[in-house]
């Protein structure tokens, strides 16, 4: 399940043509998906709430990850103010 998950998500990031957003400035891997993170904490939380589960949408700005659009357009509008309600679809 993991897995599959990973090799999904590296087939997103080549049809998007732009690896280099999961191998530059990535400092923190996850051990179980391998998912890069800038920030250790990002790393952690997502260890502890998002590994294994199956968030589908993630925030343009920050990577934040989300199983629903409607968390992020509440996340974008408050912690991105003034910038377009969009989200990326991974899968
Ligand atoms: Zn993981
Ligand atoms: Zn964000």
């Amino acid at each position: 399940m993991v897995t599959q998950q990973n090799i999904k998500t590296d087939i997103y990031a080549v049809r998007r043509g732009r690896p280099k957003v999961y191998s530059v400035n990535k400092n923190y891997h996850c051990p179980r998906c391998n998912r890069g993170f800038t920030l250790k904490r990002n790393m952690v939380k997502h260890q502890r709430h998002e590994c294994g589960m199956e968030p589908k949408y993630q925030c343009p700005y920050c990577g934040k990850l989300s199983k629903f659009t409607q968390n992020l357009y509440a996340h974008i509008r408050k912690y991105h103010v003034g910038l377009g309600l969009y989200v990326e679809k991974l899968y």
